[in-house]
């Protein structure tokens, strides 16, 4: 894409084609060592474009202004330089749902799924019931719990005001605003989540849990990307999990349930903060991948 790379000089016209700039912008990309570089063009293609990726094949005679070319040639510029495609694009999936996404939240990832899908497993459709979710980021579980369990109430907590600015738009965007309360709230203050006083049925937890050695070893998109604050927990990785263990028991209803994501080899260490903490019943679950991703506990 810089000027060496310019390949106009071989089209005597000057008349690009959609199929023209994929094939160069996957050049391009594959060229800088991104993982999935026709994939990703496409979906950068789509949005200069305005376009969904079957109408990229629809239509690959169609001509490409200068404007639009130069659209896609600052995304991929963006790409090329680590940031992220989600970023890029300003949205993701989530449950199948739509998530609006700023460098502010960190970019939701299928595992999390397994954390909202124990919980609908466990809770009947009908059921009004009460969850916190501590450290809500694009409020991807608060709101994907929300839209999946039609009764229940829900509490998103975040350090963070730009993201739960991010979270509170996703819940609109999903039709579930009027279900969840948004509050900031410091896990380490000794502040409590509203309505914490009647006791919440389930919390869920997706917090920070990169270690101080695995920081280094991170993807660029996410080390250089993603909000540290989102990923980074300390030494070990898991003082947001004790934090939110403790504080945890105070909120749940006896027989409540706290559920927590966790790293690769976090999840024995977890459970036993948990046990010793005084949670019953402390169990984990595997991922797709088969890494022991959640630990859960009733208090
Ligand atoms: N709850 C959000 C998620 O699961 C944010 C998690 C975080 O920022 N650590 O993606």
């Amino acid at each position: 894409m810089n000027s060496n790379q310019d390949t106009t000089a071989r089209r005597p016209n000057g008349i690009w084609r959609l199929g023209d700039i994929l094939r160069e912008g996957t050049l391009f990309l594959s060229s800088r060592q991104i993982e999935n570089p026709r994939l990703d063009a496409e979906r950068l293609l789509c949005k200069v474009m305005g376009k969904r990726r079957i109408d990229l094949y629809l239509c690959h005679d169609q001509p490409v202004s200068p404007a639009e070319r130069a659209g896609f040639k600052n995304l991929l510029l963006r790409r090329a330089s680590r940031e992220p495609l989600q970023y890029i694009l300003g949205e993701t999936e989530f449950m199948s749902l739509p998530f609006r996404l700023s460098p502010h939240v960190l970019i939701p990832r299928p595992e999390t799924e397994i954390l909202v899908e124990m919980v609908l497993n466990l809770v009947p459709v009908r059921e009004a019931v009460s969850i916190l979710d501590i450290g809500t980021g694009s409020g991807c579980i608060a709101v994907s719990l929300a839209f999946y369990l039609p009764r229940s109430g829900i509490t998103a907590v975040d350090i963070s005001r730009s993201a739960l600015d991010i979270a509170a738009e996703n819940a609109v965007l999903n039709g579930v605003q009027e279900r969840i309360r948004f509050q900031i709230l410091d896990i380490r203050s000794p502040e409590s989540p509203p309505e914490f006083e009647s006791g919440f049925r389930f919390i869920v937890s997706n917090p920070p849990y990169i270690s101080q050695p695995e920081w280094e070893t991170l993807a660029p998109e996410i080390k250089n990307h993603e909000p540290g604050i989102a990923l980074y927990a300390g030494a070990d990785g898991l003082s947001l999990h004790r934090l939110v263990a403790e504080k945890s028991f105070d909120w749940l209803q006896a027989g409540g349930m706290l559920i927590l994501e966790v790293g690769l080899g976090q999840a024995d260490p977890a459970g036993e903060i948990l046990r010793k903490k005084g949670y019953r019943s402390v169990a984990s679950r595997k991922d797709l991948a088969g890494v022991e991703r959640i630990v859960s506990g009733i208090r």
